[in-house]
């Protein structure tokens, strides 16, 4: 059985990729990319471990409410945690969802570096978004990233480059407040001017 370190997750949104999707944040990331939205999700810490069978279970059950078109890996390194995320993946592609997986490593350095489970993850992903983020490349047109300098990567047929600039998918973040009365923005936000 593999574990994962989540960082945080969400039922549904309709920010993080194409239709509405379930999305995970692992915890921890070996890069320290100036300008990171997420730096609270940096640090190899342990935060919420699950198993990757109950994490899969959550997400079954969230298509079940929400009619969810796929699942969103980010982080933190979701390349950290492939194993886990592999068997989610595999999960989440068997019940028809699709998979996109963002990654600050390119998918070079993926290859390279070979991490435990890498393959497994690659093979059950759809569209991975690679490379760091990098503040000087901000990107104002294309949906989900920050910088210019990263790329899509089409594994499967289930969607090719018109999502990264369809007007009908969505490029924008989303506001909740959580029952412990904190703020929680996710998404990228649309340029302005
Ligand atoms: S790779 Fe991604 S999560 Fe890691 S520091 Fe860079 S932007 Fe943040």
């Amino acid at each position: 059985m593999a574990w994962l370190n989540l960082a945080s997750w969400l039922s549904c949104t309709e920010v993080e990729g194409p239709g509405r999707r379930a999305a995970l944040w692992v915890q921890g990331c070996d890069k320290r990319c100036s300008g990171c939205c997420n730096p609270d999700y940096l640090k190899i810490v342990e935060r919420q471990l699950v198993d990757a069978s109950t994490v899969l279970a959550n997400l079954l059950r969230a298509h079940d409410e929400c009619q969810l078109e796929g699942i969103t890996l980010l982080g933190g390194e979701p390349f950290l945690q492939a194993l886990g995320l592999a068997e989610v993946a595999e999960g989440a592609s068997r019940a028809g969802l699709s998979v996109m997986t963002f990654t600050g490593y390119t998918m070079e350095e993926l290859h390279a570096l070979s991490l435990p489970g890498t393959r497994e993850l690659l093979t059950w992903t759809d569209v991975l978004v690679d490379g760091p983020y990098q503040a000087a490349l901000p990107d104002q047109h294309r949906n989900w990233v920050g910088s210019t300098n990263q790329r899509f990567h089409y594994l499967s047929n289930r969607y090719d480059p018109t999502i990264e600039t369809s007007a009908g998918l969505m490029r924008g973040i989303e506001l909740r407040v959580r029952r412990d009365g904190h703020l929680v923005v996710n998404g990228w936000p649309i340029a302005i001017g």
